[in-house]
């Protein structure tokens, strides 16, 4: 396991998909029936940007730290943003910073969201992060944590007891392999728990193998699946070598079976996003892979 989440945490891959993680949280926080949220890969849930192995990278200067200098230039930032940098902004201020210096991971974003009567189950299987995270949340009774495959995991706690849930999966696509393992899961996991709300990471840096995924996807009889994608503007090779951060360009999250209306606030989002987030604008897609 050599994926270490240090060098791309606060990214705009990380704004993105936890963005839009949040917003698919107080989507289910909207009935007041208890949920469960399983984050399959959920690394160590801090990061601290001052350190070396951030800075080598340097990728959260094209991604939150940009996003935090809007917030203190303009007031008119859509609520689905500020609800996101408020959570950022809390979690600095509960480590003492005034300015952003840690960047919270998709654990500790959906822990704020929680509620009183939900619940959270993290897996994580490096051997170091692990006790980062069970250290964490030792004595949260909302919390469990467990050093495990993420797709072990879904086999392990699904269906949750609530009947409701949240199953956030964000590979670090180490392997080859990792789309047909996650479609292969993805399958066993809604035939344990069909009604369970799915959200689904993914880069999309070789569009062959993304447009294979879709179309496996779109044959294998999962039905309700919305596919979002965020692109950061196309750069001339010059530029790209000059940018701050990753090659990376592209990333999509699937999301199976959809809170009522969360199409509109991803729409919602990411346009504000793409238009705003860079110049020259940025391009999204939210699109029904498979409808209903
Ligand atoms: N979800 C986190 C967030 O949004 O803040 C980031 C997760 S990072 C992209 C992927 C994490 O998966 C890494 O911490 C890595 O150690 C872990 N990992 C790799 N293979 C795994 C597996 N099979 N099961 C569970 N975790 C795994």
């Amino acid at each position: 396991m050599n994926y270490r989440h240090i060098y791309h945490a606060g990214n705009f891959a990380d704004v993105f998909k936890h963005m839009l993680l949040i917003t698919l949280i107080r989507s289910l926080s909207a009935k007041d029936k208890p949920f469960c949220y399983l984050d399959t890969h959920a690394g160590i849930s801090h990061y601290d940007l001052q350190t070396e192995a951030a800075q080598k990278t340097n990728e959260a200067k094209a991604g939150i730290f940009r996003l935090w200098d809007m917030l203190q230039t303009s007031s008119l930032l859509p609520e689905p943003i500020t609800d996101y940098l408020e959570l950022v902004r809390l979690w600095n201020k509960q480590h003492g910073q005034l300015q952003l210096r840690f960047y919270p991971g998709s654990p500790v974003l959906a822990r704020y969201c929680l509620r009183q009567q939900d619940r959270m189950i993290l897996t994580e299987m490096h051997p170091e992060d692990i006790l980062v995270l069970k250290q964490q949340y030792a004595g949260d009774k909302s919390v469990a944590v467990h050093h495990l495959n993420g797709y072990q995991g879904m086999k392990a706690f699904l269906p949750p007891r609530e009947g409701r849930g949240l199953v956030f999966i964000d590979p670090p696509f180490e392997n080859t392999d990792e789309f047909a393992l996650l479609l292969q899961h993805l399958q066993l996991a809604l035939q344990r728990f069909s009604s369970g709300v799915y959200a689904i990471w993914y880069p999309i840096k070789s569009l062959a193998s993304v447009k294979r995924f879709y179309r496996e996807l779109k044959a294998s009889g999962i039905r309700k699946i919305l596919c979002c994608e965020f692109h950061l503007p196309k750069l001339t090779d010059n530029a790209l070598a000059l940018a701050a951060g990753s090659k990376l360009r592209s990333s999509g999250i699937l999301v199976i079976n959809p809170p009522w209306h969360w199409e509109d606030t991803a729409n919602k989002v990411l346009s504000w996003l793409s238009q705003n987030f860079t110049k020259p604008s940025g391009s999204y897609q939210v699109e029904w892979l498979v409808p209903e």
